[in-house]
């Protein structure tokens, strides 16, 4: 897949599970923050046990405010974080379920992106021998990744994402992820209703492999970070007249501070179009709800997409007289 090999450190490995591949239910997303959690400094010996207690307890959270947690009908083991959640059952009855059901999928498939296992696996299947899983070098190393501390906030954000089309069970042609910029947060209607999803910022960053869009400059999603992201419009917002639908996810990019100053009201060039094309498609690749949302905004095939974005940019550029901007590179061009 051209998004890990393109940068293949073991974040963006770690991202290709998150972010790509279809989601059957959205377990691989509590045992992502279960990994996040368990104690690095003990034994490379995880046990169903320990993972068990951050792994439902995540779920459990998470039922609390989106019911629809799995593709099919239902699961005996969300049943019973459904118990837990209206105090039917007790933590260690939830732990055991937990051991015993919770797992039994999503262990075999956490590696799996696109029909095949990624060369890095950040645990063993030691179930049958140890009764869990073994910790390899990858995940500490990942750990102590720079971006590491950004990789929690993604994994909540596209979990947020993909439990809200879910829930919203609607057509996914009618599909349409918006933001609002007083707000930063991406939202859908339902009937006309507003439903806030997640935060824009964390949901854009892994597609953009932390990177600044225009400079690659590592970037920041801890609020008060002095590298905290801006969220841009690409095409700048005074263009809102003469481009539809300007605050659509395919126009909106991270930036750091100072690319964001110094570009003020004027249009980045068409070598950025071409990237800004690049990381839409990676919204193409990572299915519901923003592949959705990408095509029902700016069209079915690749050349359709790319067709839509020089359309609009030209649009703007034309009636807005816009002058183009270009960066200072910081970094190594990723993506
Ligand atoms: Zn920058």
């Amino acid at each position: 897949m051209h998004f890990y090999q393109a940068d293949p450190t073991l974040e963006n490995y770690w991202r290709g599970v998150i972010l790509f591949g279809r989601n059957v239910a959205s377990y691989k997303f509590a045992l992502a923050h279960a990994l996040y959690e368990v104690d690095k400094s003990a034994s490379d010996l995880v046990t169903l046990e320990q993972l068990a207690v951050p792994f439902s307890r995540h779920l459990c959270q998470h039922l609390l405010t989106a019911p629809k947690q799995i593709t099919s009908r239902g699961s005996k083991y969300l049943e019973a974080c459904a118990q837990f959640n209206r105090g039917e059952i007790m933590q260690d009855k939830l732990t055991e379920t937990t051991v015993r059901l919770g797992f039994n999928n999503v262990i075999d498939a956490f590696h799996n992106v696109n029909a095949g296992e990624i060369e890095k696996r950040f645990f063993l299947d030691e179930r049958k021998t140890h009764g869990g899983i073994r910790l390899t070098e990858n995940l500490y190393r990942l750990s102590e990744r720079q971006q590491y501390q950004n990789l929690a906030r993604e994994t909540t954000a596209r979990w947020n994402l993909v439990e809200q089309a879910w829930t919203m069970g609607i057509s996914r042609n009618l599909l349409a992820v918006e933001y609002d910029a007083e707000s930063q947060l991406l939202f859908s209607r339902v009937n006309a209703r507003r439903v806030n999803i997640t935060s824009c910022r964390n949901s854009l960053n892994g597609y953009q492999k932390g990177r600044c869009f225009y400079c690659f400059r590592p970037i920041s999603l801890t609020p008060g970070h002095s590298d905290l992201a801006d969220v841009d419009h690409f095409i700048p917002w005074m263009a809102r007249d003469e481009v539809p639908n300007i605050n659509g996810v395919w126009n909106l990019v991270l930036a750091c501070k100072s690319c964001n100053s110094s570009k003020s009201a004027r249009l980045p060039g068409t070598r950025l179009l071409a990237r800004l094309h690049a990381r839409n498609e990676y919204f193409i690749q990572s299915r519901l709800p923003l592949h959705e949302t990408i095509v029902n905004q700016t069209g079915r095939q690749p050349e359709q997409r790319r067709n839509y974005l020089i359309k609009n940019w030209d649009n703007a550029r034309i009636s807005r007289l816009f002058h183009t901007w270009e960066p200072q590179a910081e970094g190594e061009a990723i993506f």
